[in-house]
Protein backbone atom coordinates (compact mmCIF):
# COMPACT_ATOMS: atom_id res chain seq x y z
CA UNK A 1 0.00 0.00 0.00
CA UNK A 2 1.42 3.47 -0.93
CA UNK A 3 1.74 6.54 1.40
CA UNK A 4 -1.11 7.97 -0.87
CA UNK A 5 -3.54 5.37 -0.32
CA UNK A 6 -3.56 5.05 3.31
CA UNK A 7 -3.56 8.85 3.74
CA UNK A 8 -6.73 8.47 1.42
CA UNK A 9 -7.75 5.58 3.25
CA UNK A 10 -7.44 7.72 6.91
CA UNK A 11 -8.94 11.19 5.80
CA UNK A 12 -12.37 8.78 5.07
CA UNK A 13 -12.38 7.67 8.58
CA UNK A 14 -14.09 9.73 11.77
CA UNK A 15 -13.00 8.63 15.49
CA UNK A 16 -16.29 9.57 17.51
CA UNK A 17 -14.24 9.30 21.03
CA UNK A 18 -15.03 10.40 24.54
CA UNK A 19 -18.33 8.74 25.46
CA UNK A 20 -19.31 5.44 25.63
CA UNK A 21 -21.28 2.88 23.26
CA UNK A 22 -24.05 0.70 23.18
CA UNK A 23 -22.79 -2.15 21.07
CA UNK A 24 -23.56 -5.96 22.48
CA UNK A 25 -19.58 -7.24 21.43
CA UNK A 26 -17.74 -4.46 22.88
CA UNK A 27 -19.86 -3.16 26.14
CA UNK A 28 -16.86 -1.15 27.78
CA UNK A 29 -16.60 0.93 24.61
CA UNK A 30 -15.82 4.45 24.52
CA UNK A 31 -15.27 5.30 20.83
CA UNK A 32 -16.17 4.24 17.13
CA UNK A 33 -14.02 4.58 14.30
CA UNK A 34 -16.45 5.22 10.96
CA UNK A 35 -15.05 4.64 7.58
CA UNK A 36 -17.14 5.89 4.90
CA UNK A 37 -20.76 4.72 5.58
CA UNK A 38 -19.65 1.84 7.70
CA UNK A 39 -18.49 1.15 11.67
CA UNK A 40 -15.11 -0.11 10.82
CA UNK A 41 -13.79 -0.39 14.85
CA UNK A 42 -15.80 -0.22 18.58
CA UNK A 43 -13.52 -0.01 21.18
CA UNK A 44 -11.21 2.30 23.82
CA UNK A 45 -10.24 5.35 22.25
CA UNK A 46 -7.00 4.61 23.53
CA UNK A 47 -6.44 1.66 20.85
CA UNK A 48 -8.02 3.43 18.13
CA UNK A 49 -6.67 3.02 14.89
CA UNK A 50 -5.90 6.69 12.92
CA UNK A 51 -8.24 9.12 11.06
CA UNK A 52 -8.76 12.19 9.26
CA UNK A 53 -11.40 13.62 11.64
CA UNK A 54 -12.17 13.20 15.51
CA UNK A 55 -15.57 13.87 16.88
CA UNK A 56 -15.56 14.42 20.69
CA UNK A 57 -19.31 12.69 22.12
CA UNK A 58 -18.41 14.68 25.35
CA UNK A 59 -19.86 11.87 27.69
CA UNK A 60 -22.54 10.99 25.62
CA UNK A 61 -24.34 7.78 25.02
CA UNK A 62 -24.30 6.39 21.20
CA UNK A 63 -26.81 3.94 20.68
CA UNK A 64 -28.36 3.04 17.09
CA UNK A 65 -30.29 5.48 15.75
CA UNK A 66 -34.04 5.32 15.49
CA UNK A 67 -35.98 4.20 12.12
CA UNK A 68 -39.23 5.86 11.94
CA UNK A 69 -41.37 2.77 9.62
CA UNK A 70 -44.40 4.77 8.52
CA UNK A 71 -44.52 8.25 8.17
CA UNK A 72 -45.99 10.61 5.11
CA UNK A 73 -43.00 13.07 5.06
CA UNK A 74 -44.87 16.18 3.20
CA UNK A 75 -47.92 16.32 5.71
CA UNK A 76 -44.87 15.80 8.62
CA UNK A 77 -43.04 19.14 7.01
CA UNK A 78 -47.27 21.08 6.71
CA UNK A 79 -47.60 20.31 10.13
CA UNK A 80 -44.16 22.16 11.19
CA UNK A 81 -43.83 25.19 8.79
CA UNK A 82 -47.56 25.42 7.58
CA UNK A 83 -49.93 27.93 8.03
CA UNK A 84 -51.88 27.69 10.90
CA UNK A 85 -54.26 30.20 11.79
CA UNK A 86 -56.78 28.46 14.67
CA UNK A 87 -56.75 30.73 17.93
CA UNK A 88 -55.86 33.77 16.08
CA UNK A 89 -57.88 36.48 17.19
CA UNK A 90 -58.98 38.66 14.13
CA UNK A 91 -59.38 38.68 10.20
CA UNK A 92 -56.63 41.34 10.04
CA UNK A 93 -54.04 39.03 12.05
CA UNK A 94 -54.84 36.20 9.60
CA UNK A 95 -54.04 38.28 6.91
CA UNK A 96 -50.80 39.31 8.57
CA UNK A 97 -50.02 35.61 9.17
CA UNK A 98 -50.83 35.39 5.19
CA UNK A 99 -48.49 38.17 4.34
CA UNK A 100 -45.40 37.01 6.31
CA UNK A 101 -45.80 33.43 5.06
CA UNK A 102 -46.75 33.92 1.29
CA UNK A 103 -43.08 36.21 1.97
CA UNK A 104 -41.38 32.67 2.39
CA UNK A 105 -43.09 31.41 -0.96
CA UNK A 106 -41.80 31.59 -4.68
CA UNK A 107 -43.79 33.51 -6.92
CA UNK A 108 -45.48 30.24 -7.47
CA UNK A 109 -46.12 28.84 -4.55
CA UNK A 110 -49.59 27.79 -3.35
CA UNK A 111 -51.21 29.93 -0.06
CA UNK A 112 -53.56 27.04 1.82
CA UNK A 113 -54.45 26.84 5.39
CA UNK A 114 -56.89 25.90 7.17
CA UNK A 115 -58.62 26.81 10.85
CA UNK A 116 -59.96 30.51 11.44
CA UNK A 117 -62.50 30.96 13.07
CA UNK A 118 -64.79 34.20 13.19
CA UNK A 119 -66.92 33.86 16.29
CA UNK A 120 -63.42 34.04 18.66
CA UNK A 121 -62.47 37.15 16.93
CA UNK A 122 -62.28 40.16 18.71
CA UNK A 123 -63.12 42.26 15.64
CA UNK A 124 -65.81 41.34 13.67
CA UNK A 125 -64.65 42.88 10.16
CA UNK A 126 -65.01 39.69 8.24
CA UNK A 127 -61.72 38.30 6.09
CA UNK A 128 -62.59 38.96 2.88
CA UNK A 129 -61.12 37.51 -1.21
CA UNK A 130 -59.81 40.83 -1.96
CA UNK A 131 -57.92 41.23 1.29
CA UNK A 132 -56.60 37.64 1.11
CA UNK A 133 -55.38 38.28 -2.35
CA UNK A 134 -53.26 41.27 -1.45
CA UNK A 135 -51.64 39.82 1.47
CA UNK A 136 -51.01 36.25 -0.73
CA UNK A 137 -49.37 38.74 -3.05
CA UNK A 138 -50.96 38.01 -5.83
CA UNK A 139 -50.91 34.41 -5.12
CA UNK A 140 -53.21 31.18 -5.63
CA UNK A 141 -54.51 31.09 -1.81
CA UNK A 142 -57.87 29.73 0.30
CA UNK A 143 -58.00 29.40 3.69
CA UNK A 144 -60.69 27.04 4.94
CA UNK A 145 -62.60 28.01 8.11
CA UNK A 146 -62.41 25.61 11.09
CA UNK A 147 -65.50 23.65 10.36
CA UNK A 148 -63.62 22.37 7.47
CA UNK A 149 -67.02 23.02 5.29
CA UNK A 150 -66.22 26.40 4.60
CA UNK A 151 -63.46 28.93 3.16
CA UNK A 152 -62.51 31.91 1.22
CA UNK A 153 -60.97 31.81 -2.15
CA UNK A 154 -58.39 34.53 -3.49
CA UNK A 155 -59.76 36.66 -6.63
CA UNK A 156 -57.31 35.09 -8.34
CA UNK A 157 -58.27 31.56 -7.90
CA UNK A 158 -61.88 32.42 -8.98
CA UNK A 159 -60.63 33.94 -12.18
CA UNK A 160 -58.17 30.79 -13.25
CA UNK A 161 -61.17 28.40 -11.94
CA UNK A 162 -63.93 29.26 -13.41
CA UNK A 163 -65.47 25.69 -13.20
CA UNK A 164 -66.18 26.37 -9.51
CA UNK A 165 -68.48 29.09 -10.02
CA UNK A 166 -70.94 25.95 -11.58
CA UNK A 167 -70.84 24.16 -8.14
CA UNK A 168 -73.06 23.82 -5.21
CA UNK A 169 -72.30 26.45 -2.49
CA UNK A 170 -69.86 29.05 -4.93
CA UNK A 171 -70.73 32.67 -4.20
CA UNK A 172 -69.10 35.24 -6.23
CA UNK A 173 -67.82 36.85 -2.96
CA UNK A 174 -65.50 34.16 -2.96
CA UNK A 175 -66.99 32.75 0.66
CA UNK A 176 -67.30 29.06 -0.69
CA UNK A 177 -69.18 25.68 0.83
CA UNK A 178 -70.19 22.36 0.06
CA UNK A 179 -69.25 20.87 -3.77
CA UNK A 180 -67.33 24.33 -4.50
CA UNK A 181 -65.26 24.30 -0.94
CA UNK A 182 -64.51 21.17 -1.72
CA UNK A 183 -63.36 21.53 -5.22
CA UNK A 184 -61.21 25.00 -4.08
CA UNK A 185 -59.27 22.85 -1.98
CA UNK A 186 -58.58 19.75 -3.79
CA UNK A 187 -57.87 22.27 -7.06
CA UNK A 188 -55.28 23.80 -4.30
CA UNK A 189 -53.93 20.58 -2.93
CA UNK A 190 -53.01 19.51 -6.23
CA UNK A 191 -51.59 23.00 -7.61
CA UNK A 192 -48.54 22.89 -4.81
CA UNK A 193 -45.60 23.26 -7.09
CA UNK A 194 -43.42 20.33 -6.32
CA UNK A 195 -40.44 22.35 -5.26
CA UNK A 196 -42.71 23.83 -2.51
CA UNK A 197 -43.58 20.08 -1.77
CA UNK A 198 -40.14 19.02 -1.22
CA UNK A 199 -39.54 22.04 1.18
CA UNK A 200 -42.62 21.57 3.10
CA UNK A 201 -41.21 17.49 3.08
CA UNK A 202 -37.13 18.94 3.84
CA UNK A 203 -38.59 20.16 7.07
CA UNK A 204 -39.91 17.27 8.13
CA UNK A 205 -37.05 15.44 7.54
CA UNK A 206 -34.83 17.89 8.78
CA UNK A 207 -36.77 17.24 12.08
CA UNK A 208 -36.59 13.92 11.93
CA UNK A 209 -33.01 14.02 12.21
CA UNK A 210 -32.79 16.28 15.12
CA UNK A 211 -34.99 13.41 17.08
CA UNK A 212 -32.04 10.68 16.40
CA UNK A 213 -33.64 9.18 13.09
CA UNK A 214 -31.34 8.03 10.87
CA UNK A 215 -34.59 6.75 8.20
CA UNK A 216 -38.17 6.93 7.72
CA UNK A 217 -40.43 4.60 5.69
CA UNK A 218 -42.68 7.07 3.40
CA UNK A 219 -45.98 5.69 2.64
CA UNK A 220 -46.92 7.54 -0.35
CA UNK A 221 -50.95 7.25 -0.85
CA UNK A 222 -51.03 7.66 -5.07
CA UNK A 223 -53.79 10.22 -5.59
CA UNK A 224 -55.28 10.09 -9.24
CA UNK A 225 -56.86 14.18 -8.73
CA UNK A 226 -53.04 15.12 -8.47
CA UNK A 227 -50.16 14.94 -11.15
CA UNK A 228 -47.51 15.74 -9.30
CA UNK A 229 -47.79 12.76 -6.60
CA UNK A 230 -45.93 10.27 -8.49
CA UNK A 231 -42.85 12.94 -8.83
CA UNK A 232 -43.08 14.35 -5.10
CA UNK A 233 -42.79 10.40 -4.84
CA UNK A 234 -39.70 10.03 -6.52
CA UNK A 235 -38.43 13.58 -5.06
CA UNK A 236 -38.66 12.38 -1.30
CA UNK A 237 -36.77 9.00 -1.99
CA UNK A 238 -34.11 11.57 -3.69
CA UNK A 239 -33.90 13.77 -1.01
CA UNK A 240 -33.16 10.83 1.04
CA UNK A 241 -30.01 10.12 -0.72
CA UNK A 242 -28.92 13.55 -0.06
CA UNK A 243 -25.65 13.37 2.71
CA UNK A 244 -27.13 15.74 5.30
CA UNK A 245 -30.40 13.99 5.59
CA UNK A 246 -31.92 10.41 6.91
CA UNK A 247 -32.70 8.12 4.74
CA UNK A 248 -35.90 7.85 2.75
CA UNK A 249 -37.73 4.64 2.07
CA UNK A 250 -40.46 4.78 0.19
CA UNK A 251 -43.63 2.52 -0.26
CA UNK A 252 -45.70 3.12 -3.41
CA UNK A 253 -49.74 2.47 -2.23
CA UNK A 254 -50.84 1.12 -5.31
CA UNK A 255 -52.23 -2.09 -5.93
CA UNK A 256 -50.35 -3.83 -8.17
CA UNK A 257 -48.22 -1.37 -9.66
CA UNK A 258 -44.63 -2.60 -8.20
CA UNK A 259 -42.85 -1.75 -11.94
CA UNK A 260 -44.12 1.30 -11.45
CA UNK A 261 -43.51 1.88 -8.09
CA UNK A 262 -39.87 0.18 -8.60
CA UNK A 263 -39.07 2.78 -11.71
CA UNK A 264 -40.30 5.80 -9.42
CA UNK A 265 -37.89 4.55 -6.59
CA UNK A 266 -39.77 2.79 -4.36
CA UNK A 267 -37.92 0.36 -2.01
CA UNK A 268 -41.56 -1.39 -1.52
CA UNK A 269 -44.54 -1.89 -3.14
CA UNK A 270 -47.83 -0.95 -1.12
CA UNK A 271 -47.51 0.66 2.42
CA UNK A 272 -50.53 2.24 2.82
CA UNK A 273 -52.43 0.03 0.41
CA UNK A 274 -55.67 -0.01 2.34
CA UNK A 275 -56.89 -3.57 2.96
CA UNK A 276 -59.29 -1.60 5.26
CA UNK A 277 -59.84 1.96 7.23
CA UNK A 278 -59.56 3.33 10.41
CA UNK A 279 -61.58 2.71 14.02
CA UNK A 280 -61.87 6.09 14.65
CA UNK A 281 -64.22 6.35 11.13
CA UNK A 282 -65.59 2.83 11.74
CA UNK A 283 -63.75 1.47 8.26
CA UNK A 284 -61.53 -0.68 10.24
CA UNK A 285 -62.81 -4.14 9.11
CA UNK A 286 -63.80 -6.39 11.72
CA UNK A 287 -64.82 -9.70 11.99
CA UNK A 288 -67.51 -8.79 14.51
CA UNK A 289 -69.34 -5.50 14.50
CA UNK A 290 -68.50 -2.39 15.99
CA UNK A 291 -69.82 -1.61 19.75
CA UNK A 292 -71.40 1.80 18.88
CA UNK A 293 -73.21 0.79 15.37
CA UNK A 294 -73.94 -2.32 13.42
CA UNK A 295 -71.39 -2.11 10.93
CA UNK A 296 -68.49 -4.54 10.41
CA UNK A 297 -66.43 -1.19 8.74
CA UNK A 298 -65.01 -1.11 5.48
CA UNK A 299 -63.15 -4.34 3.49
CA UNK A 300 -61.15 -2.38 0.53
CA UNK A 301 -59.10 -5.63 -0.45
CA UNK A 302 -60.21 -9.18 -0.73
CA UNK A 303 -57.67 -12.23 -0.59
CA UNK A 304 -57.78 -12.47 -4.14
CA UNK A 305 -56.49 -8.57 -4.65
CA UNK A 306 -53.84 -9.38 -1.36
CA UNK A 307 -52.98 -12.56 -4.21
CA UNK A 308 -52.71 -10.75 -6.88
CA UNK A 309 -50.51 -7.48 -5.33
CA UNK A 310 -48.17 -10.23 -3.80
CA UNK A 311 -47.45 -12.08 -7.22
CA UNK A 312 -47.19 -8.57 -8.67
CA UNK A 313 -44.27 -7.61 -6.27
CA UNK A 314 -42.67 -11.27 -6.51
CA UNK A 315 -42.66 -11.13 -10.15
CA UNK A 316 -40.85 -6.96 -9.85
CA UNK A 317 -38.80 -8.39 -6.74
CA UNK A 318 -40.03 -5.73 -4.07
CA UNK A 319 -41.22 -6.94 -0.76
CA UNK A 320 -44.90 -5.66 -0.20
CA UNK A 321 -47.17 -4.41 2.54
CA UNK A 322 -50.51 -3.48 3.56
CA UNK A 323 -52.46 -1.33 5.47
CA UNK A 324 -55.15 -3.59 7.91
CA UNK A 325 -56.27 -2.22 11.46
CA UNK A 326 -58.76 -4.54 11.76
CA UNK A 327 -59.09 -8.78 12.24
CA UNK A 328 -60.75 -8.76 8.98
CA UNK A 329 -58.53 -7.09 7.29
CA UNK A 330 -55.50 -8.86 8.67
CA UNK A 331 -57.30 -12.10 8.04
CA UNK A 332 -57.85 -11.45 4.09
CA UNK A 333 -53.78 -10.51 3.80
CA UNK A 334 -53.18 -13.53 5.41
CA UNK A 335 -55.82 -15.30 3.48
CA UNK A 336 -54.07 -13.67 0.11
CA UNK A 337 -50.45 -14.61 1.67
CA UNK A 338 -51.65 -18.33 2.09
CA UNK A 339 -52.77 -18.30 -1.90
CA UNK A 340 -49.72 -17.18 -2.98
CA UNK A 341 -47.56 -19.74 -0.43
CA UNK A 342 -49.95 -22.60 -2.36
CA UNK A 343 -47.94 -21.34 -5.89
CA UNK A 344 -44.62 -20.58 -4.89
CA UNK A 345 -43.40 -21.95 -1.62
CA UNK A 346 -43.64 -20.90 1.92
CA UNK A 347 -39.72 -20.32 1.71
CA UNK A 348 -40.21 -17.20 -0.69
CA UNK A 349 -42.59 -15.50 0.65
CA UNK A 350 -41.34 -15.41 3.91
CA UNK A 351 -37.61 -14.63 2.24
CA UNK A 352 -39.90 -11.55 0.99
CA UNK A 353 -40.40 -9.89 4.76
CA UNK A 354 -43.52 -8.56 3.55
CA UNK A 355 -45.60 -6.69 6.26
CA UNK A 356 -48.75 -5.29 7.92
CA UNK A 357 -49.29 -1.94 8.74
CA UNK A 358 -50.88 -1.03 11.75
CA UNK A 359 -51.76 -4.38 12.71
CA UNK A 360 -54.14 -3.68 15.35
CA UNK A 361 -56.55 -6.13 16.29
CA UNK A 362 -55.43 -9.43 15.93
CA UNK A 363 -55.85 -12.63 17.90
CA UNK A 364 -53.49 -15.76 18.59
CA UNK A 365 -54.47 -17.04 15.49
CA UNK A 366 -54.36 -14.37 13.55
CA UNK A 367 -50.52 -13.77 15.73
CA UNK A 368 -49.05 -17.30 14.40
CA UNK A 369 -50.51 -17.32 10.67
CA UNK A 370 -48.15 -13.91 10.21
CA UNK A 371 -45.49 -15.85 12.08
CA UNK A 372 -45.94 -18.72 9.74
CA UNK A 373 -45.31 -16.19 6.75
CA UNK A 374 -42.38 -14.53 8.52
CA UNK A 375 -44.46 -11.14 8.33
CA UNK A 376 -43.60 -7.80 10.09
CA UNK A 377 -45.33 -5.85 12.29
CA UNK A 378 -45.45 -2.34 11.67
CA UNK A 379 -47.10 -1.14 14.63
CA UNK A 380 -47.92 2.82 16.40
CA UNK A 381 -47.18 2.39 20.05
CA UNK A 382 -48.52 6.12 19.93
CA UNK A 383 -52.08 4.96 18.78
CA UNK A 384 -52.81 2.61 21.93
CA UNK A 385 -51.22 5.76 24.50
CA UNK A 386 -53.59 8.04 22.40
CA UNK A 387 -56.74 6.33 21.81
CA UNK A 388 -56.37 3.11 23.61
CA UNK A 389 -57.55 2.56 26.79
CA UNK A 390 -60.76 1.62 29.01
CA UNK A 391 -62.42 4.94 28.51
CA UNK A 392 -60.50 5.71 25.30
CA UNK A 393 -61.99 6.41 21.42
CA UNK A 394 -61.55 2.48 20.74
CA UNK A 395 -63.46 1.33 23.81
CA UNK A 396 -66.51 3.47 22.50
CA UNK A 397 -65.97 1.80 18.89
CA UNK A 398 -65.29 -1.44 19.88
CA UNK A 399 -66.03 -2.05 23.68
CA UNK A 400 -63.60 -2.15 26.66
CA UNK A 401 -62.48 -5.52 26.04
CA UNK A 402 -61.68 -5.89 22.37
CA UNK A 403 -60.02 -1.99 22.96
CA UNK A 404 -57.74 -3.57 25.75
CA UNK A 405 -56.72 -6.50 23.48
CA UNK A 406 -55.98 -3.96 20.66
CA UNK A 407 -52.31 -3.91 19.70
CA UNK A 408 -50.74 -7.11 21.34
CA UNK A 409 -47.18 -6.06 21.52
CA UNK A 410 -45.84 -8.29 23.52
CA UNK A 411 -48.03 -11.32 22.08
CA UNK A 412 -46.55 -10.62 19.12
CA UNK A 413 -42.83 -10.36 19.75
CA UNK A 414 -43.19 -12.93 22.22
CA UNK A 415 -44.46 -15.33 19.60
CA UNK A 416 -41.82 -14.01 17.26
CA UNK A 417 -43.57 -11.55 14.83
CA UNK A 418 -40.66 -9.15 14.02
CA UNK A 419 -41.97 -5.40 15.06
CA UNK A 420 -41.34 -2.09 13.87
CA UNK A 421 -42.40 0.72 15.01
CA UNK A 422 -43.55 3.98 13.78
CA UNK A 423 -45.67 7.26 14.41
CA UNK A 424 -47.96 7.54 11.02
CA UNK A 425 -46.62 10.84 11.33
CA UNK A 426 -48.51 13.63 10.84
CA UNK A 427 -51.12 11.40 12.61
CA UNK A 428 -49.09 11.12 15.37
CA UNK A 429 -46.02 13.26 15.95
CA UNK A 430 -42.87 12.26 14.49
CA UNK A 431 -41.39 11.05 18.46
CA UNK A 432 -39.89 7.57 18.67
CA UNK A 433 -38.78 8.19 22.14
CA UNK A 434 -42.76 8.93 22.83
CA UNK A 435 -43.13 5.90 20.93
CA UNK A 436 -41.15 3.35 22.68
CA UNK A 437 -42.60 4.75 26.11
CA UNK A 438 -46.23 4.33 24.71
CA UNK A 439 -45.03 0.41 23.87
CA UNK A 440 -43.37 0.18 27.66
CA UNK A 441 -46.74 1.84 29.09
CA UNK A 442 -49.42 0.29 26.91
CA UNK A 443 -52.58 0.58 28.04
CA UNK A 444 -53.20 -2.91 29.00
CA UNK A 445 -49.96 -4.48 31.25
CA UNK A 446 -50.56 -7.68 29.77
CA UNK A 447 -49.21 -5.95 26.36
CA UNK A 448 -46.16 -4.09 27.56
CA UNK A 449 -43.15 -4.54 25.92
CA UNK A 450 -39.60 -4.70 28.14
CA UNK A 451 -37.50 -1.47 27.33
CA UNK A 452 -35.21 -3.26 25.54
CA UNK A 453 -37.32 -5.04 22.98
CA UNK A 454 -39.14 -1.55 22.44
CA UNK A 455 -35.89 -0.19 21.55
CA UNK A 456 -35.22 -2.96 19.70
CA UNK A 457 -38.41 -2.33 17.50
CA UNK A 458 -37.89 1.49 16.95
CA UNK A 459 -34.30 1.24 16.06
CA UNK A 460 -33.01 -2.67 14.22
CA UNK A 461 -36.25 -3.39 13.90
CA UNK A 462 -37.43 -0.90 11.54
CA UNK A 463 -34.25 -1.73 9.33
CA UNK A 464 -35.37 -5.77 9.43
CA UNK A 465 -38.42 -4.73 8.17
CA UNK A 466 -36.70 -3.20 5.63
CA UNK A 467 -34.83 -6.09 4.52
CA UNK A 468 -31.71 -4.10 5.79
CA UNK A 469 -29.42 -6.41 8.18
CA UNK A 470 -26.27 -5.00 8.02
CA UNK A 471 -27.73 -2.06 10.34
CA UNK A 472 -29.26 -1.10 13.79
CA UNK A 473 -26.77 -3.12 16.13
CA UNK A 474 -23.48 -1.05 17.01
CA UNK A 475 -20.91 -3.69 15.51
CA UNK A 476 -18.06 -3.08 13.22
CA UNK A 477 -18.70 -3.88 9.60
CA UNK A 478 -22.34 -2.66 9.61
CA UNK A 479 -23.73 0.80 8.31
CA UNK A 480 -22.71 4.07 10.55
CA UNK A 481 -26.36 4.99 11.56
CA UNK A 482 -26.38 6.15 15.37
CA UNK A 483 -27.29 8.88 17.58
CA UNK A 484 -25.69 10.38 20.70
CA UNK A 485 -27.76 10.73 23.48
CA UNK A 486 -27.19 12.95 26.67
CA UNK A 487 -27.39 10.00 29.07
CA UNK A 488 -24.72 9.73 31.29
CA UNK A 489 -26.11 6.52 32.68
CA UNK A 490 -24.46 2.81 31.75
CA UNK A 491 -27.10 2.57 29.54
CA UNK A 492 -30.83 3.01 28.02
CA UNK A 493 -33.23 5.47 30.79
CA UNK A 494 -36.32 2.66 31.85
CA UNK A 495 -39.25 4.99 30.35
CA UNK A 496 -41.52 2.76 32.14
CA UNK A 497 -41.03 5.47 34.91
CA UNK A 498 -43.34 8.04 34.07
CA UNK A 499 -40.70 10.45 35.49
CA UNK A 500 -38.07 9.19 33.48
CA UNK A 501 -37.19 12.40 30.96
CA UNK A 502 -36.67 11.09 27.10
CA UNK A 503 -33.08 11.69 26.31
CA UNK A 504 -32.05 14.64 24.34
CA UNK A 505 -30.25 14.09 21.12
CA UNK A 506 -26.67 15.38 20.46
CA UNK A 507 -26.07 14.25 17.20
CA UNK A 508 -27.34 11.68 14.71
CA UNK A 509 -25.49 9.78 11.88
CA UNK A 510 -27.05 8.59 9.05
CA UNK A 511 -24.91 5.95 6.33
CA UNK A 512 -22.20 7.80 8.15
CA UNK A 513 -22.59 11.38 7.72
CA UNK A 514 -23.72 13.97 10.04
CA UNK A 515 -27.28 14.75 9.59
CA UNK A 516 -28.14 16.52 12.92
CA UNK A 517 -26.11 18.06 15.56
CA UNK A 518 -27.26 20.45 18.25
CA UNK A 519 -25.98 23.82 18.31
ZN1 LIG B 1 -50.22 6.08 7.09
Amino acid sequence: MSLLDSTERTSARTLWRGGRVLSPTHPAATALLTDGDRIAWIGDETDAPAAGRTVDLEGGLAAPAFVDSHVHLTGTGAALIGLHLAGLPSAAVVLERVDSFAASLPADGIVLAHGWDETAWDDPAPLTSEALGKAAGGRLAYLSRTCGHTGVAAPRLLAEHPELAALDGYDPSGLLTRAAHRAARATLNAAVPLSQRLAIAQAGLTHAASLGIAAIAEMAIPNDADPLTEAEFSGLVKLGREPGNPAVYGWWGELRATEKARDLGAHGSGGDLSADGSLGARTAFLRTPYADEDTLGAQYLTASDVAAHLRDAHRFGLSAAFHAIGDGAIAAVLDGLDRVEAEIGLDAVRHARHRIEHAELLDAQLIARMVHHGVHASVQPAFDAAWGGPDGMYAARLGRDRALAANPLSRLAGVGVPLAFGSDSPVTALDPWGGVRAAVRHWNPVSRLPMAAAFAAATRGGWRALGIDDSGSLVPNTRANFTVWDLTGTGLPDLSDPDAPEPECRLTVAEGSLVYTRA
